[in-house]
């Protein structure tokens, strides 16, 4: 197992994890397995990927009693420990728990609770990136951009393709967690009128070219110059909104893939094999081509943007 991961108060919203050393975009900061896992009630399989989140909610109280009483009484303290002092084993679950989802983008199969994993908080703006190792049967926790040691780390606890902006994203995260997002990106977005606007030209690029990549027509189209404008305006937005040396960022390699789809439909091949490999190599460099989650992603992302 790895761990790199210090847990301690923050001093502004309870316990926080922080790294304990230097380290790169693509490293392993921690990798743990569960110390309960809790199954989804029958009817919560085959959920779409946003569902999935909100399906959460309906795992039986009894379920997660049930498997906390299994655990020995050390695991039980430190399962205390997570989140607030008032919380009840219940509620601490469900807002501490992760998806456990052996293909990204598919209903989980189960859901856990981390002795460390639980203590990363959420930011809109997460410098890790986490997926299930089913060989390993333990969640592995990535570094999308340089961290120096004592930085506190985050994963966004939304999917984060969608590029919603401030507003969505708060009430979205306020429909599962007890509170109002106020990360460095929300902060800046809700108080800077150049931020949301940049936010909101980013998500309706993002749709547009999404409806384009969906669209039946797509092998007749032709690359229209206004094609190409609105997919270089997305892939130069995209540059802009993330955080400087956040290289490896999902959303960078999922861009890459849609722009790649929409030129090879478009009679520009060429161009379309340049981006698609470009993307691959951040999946390699995220997941490990050949790691069963980078193939899941390479999978997924070829039928996504019929690739
Ligand atoms: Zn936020």
């Amino acid at each position: 197992m790895v761990d790199f991961i210090d847990v301690h108060a923050s001093g502004k919203y309870g316990n926080a994890a922080y790294s304990t050393r230097d380290l790169r975009p693509g490293d392993i900061i921690l990798r743990e397995a569960p110390l309960l896992v809790v199954q989804p009630p029958p009817n919560g399989k085959g959920v779409s990927f946003l569902d999935s989140i909100f399906n959460a909610k309906n795992i039986p109280a009894s379920s997660i009693e049930h498997e906390i009483q299994k655990l020995s009484p050390v695991h039980k303290a430190e399962l205390r420990k997570i989140a607030c002092e008032e919380d009840t084993d219940i509620s601490r679950f469900m807002s501490c728990h992760y998806d456990i989802r052996p293909k990204q983008n598919e209903a989980p199969t189960a859901f856990g609770l981390f002795l460390k994993g639980s203590y990363i908080n959420h930011s809109c703006q997460p410098n890790l990136l986490y997926f299930w190792d089913e060989k390993m049967e333990s969640m592995t926790w990535v570094v999308l951009k340089h961290i120096v040691a004592g930085q506190e780390v985050n994963i966004s606890y939304l999917p984060m393709f969608d590029w919603q902006e401030v507003n969505e994203r708060r009430a979205l995260l306020q429909n599962i967690f007890p509170f109002e997002c106020n990360c460095m990106l929300c902060e800046k977005e809700s108080s800077n009128p150049t931020v949301f606007a940049h936010q909101h030209k980013l998500r309706d690029l993002h749709m547009a070219l999404i409806n384009i990549a969906s669209s039946q027509d797509g092998n007749t189209r032709s690359f229209s110059l206004d094609l190409q404008h609105l997919v270089g305006a997305y892939l130069a937005a995209i540059t802009q909104e993330l955080p400087p040396g956040q290289t490896l960022d999902p959303r960078l390699y999922r861009a890459y893939y849609l722009a790649a789809s929409i030129y090879s439909q478009s009679g520009n091949p060429e161009k379309g094999v340049l981006l698609g490999s470009k993307a691959t190599v951040l999946v390699d460099q995220l997941y490990g081509k050949h790691s069963p989650q980078g193939q899941h992603e390479l999978e997924f992302c070829k039928q996504l943007y019929s690739l």
